[in-house]
């Protein structure tokens, strides 16, 4: 078949996403999955792929046309992503957003070096965010913009919220303030802060013979994390949260309001409700290795972002049916 091979490095819930979204491109096959665990007590979810080692992934160059990096942006990105550059056409979802120039210009050597095309940081946030926040700049110079995350589980402040003394299990959810939505979208222009801008729920599972309050207090006092934000914190049973919070739901809201002419009101907003945060991510990823496929086979060559990406080569549609039934 002409089918563009993908191949997935990395097999955690972003891994399991792309697999999912692969089954909804009419123009991609998964060709293989690589991992650094032991490849045969991997189970995927699709019969007759293959499992290999990432050891020996630098063998199947010529079996795989895009590599989606579906690591973790902590740890595993830093290294792999560079590394896999040098020999693959790949995308990936680094989401440090500080650290994202510093990773751009160690993928783009590498990619360079291999004659490859890298693209990065693509996803929701950083990604279709990215673009939007753009859009606003661009279009309305005049204004102010605005993100807001959530609801969504935030796994860096669940951690947190583990590491209390008496907290047998729990997960945070982070909450855009509505009172600040209606700020934002009024023009105000109130320049919130991301404080400002959100509460935290916590629904917490104790340990037996904990004391609530002292661990109610341990949370809300937390620097950093929860001390200088509006957080609730709601106790419930193991059962309960297994039942009511296992579920992985991210989104948010990209807001920008300006003005043009002689202050005319302008406003842009895009908003993603999601259920599944690693499932939706994972189909922007897809469609961006459509994307890395047509610019490698076009001779070019480094890393890009999606402000480098002309949209429609996230289609599988040629250009001139977008041309004739979406534009
Ligand atoms: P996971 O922790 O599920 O997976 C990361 C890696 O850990 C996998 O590639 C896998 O590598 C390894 N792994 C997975 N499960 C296990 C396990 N049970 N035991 C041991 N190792 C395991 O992370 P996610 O897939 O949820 O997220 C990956 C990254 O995606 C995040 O770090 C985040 O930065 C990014 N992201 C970006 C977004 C955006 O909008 N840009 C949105 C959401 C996420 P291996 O198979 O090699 O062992």
């Amino acid at each position: 078949s002409d089918r563009i091979r993908i191949g997935i490095a990395g097999y955690g819930n972003l891994g399991r996403g792309v697999e999912l979204a692969l089954a909804q491109a009419p123009d991609m096959a998964l060709a293989a999955v690589f991992t650094r665990r032991d490849p045969g007590a991997l189970k995927l979810q699709s019969a007759g792929v293959p499992v290999h080692g990432m050891d020996g992934i630098a063998d199947f160059t010529a079996d795989i046309d895009v590599l989606i990096l579906c690591g973790g942006s902590r740890t595993d990105l830093p290294e792999q992503g560079p590394a896999l550059a040098a020999l693959f056409n790949t995308v990936d979802s680094f989401d440090t957003h500080a650290k994202i120039p510093e990773y751009f210009a160690a993928v783009d050597e590498a990619a360079r070096r291999g004659n490859r095309i890298a693209v990065i940081s693509v996803g929701w946030d950083p990604g279709l965010f990215s673009l939007y926040r753009l859009y606003g700049e661009a279009l309305l110079p005049e204004g102010a913009g605005d993100t807001f995350w959530g609801k969504g589980v935030s796994q860096g402040h669940s951690d947190a919220l583990r590491r209390v003394p008496g907290v047998q299990n729990a997960v945070q959810y982070t909450v855009p303030s509505a009172e600040a939505m209606a700020r934002a979208r009024s023009g105000e222009c109130a320049n919130l802060s991301t404080r400002e801008k959100h509460v935290r729920d916590c629904y917490v599972v104790l340990e037996a013979g904990a004391d609530a309050q002292a661990v109610r207090q341990a949370i809300v006092t937390m620097p950093d994390y929860f001390a200088d934000y509006d957080t609730t914190v709601n106790f419930i049973s193991a059962a309960e949260l297994q039942r009511e919070h296992a579920a992985m739901p991210h989104g948010g809201y990209v807001i920008r309001s300006g003005t043009t002419g002689a202050g005319t009101r302008q406003m842009l907003e895009f908003g993603l409700k999601l259920e599944s945060n690693p499932e939706f991510t994972a189909s922007v990823l897809v469609a961006y290795a459509r994307a890395a496929y047509r610019l490698g086979k076009g001779g070019e060559v480094g890393a890009r972002t999606v402000f480098d990406i002309a949209p429609g080569l996230l289609s599988p549609k040629t250009a001139a049916d977008l041309r004739k039934e979406l534009l």
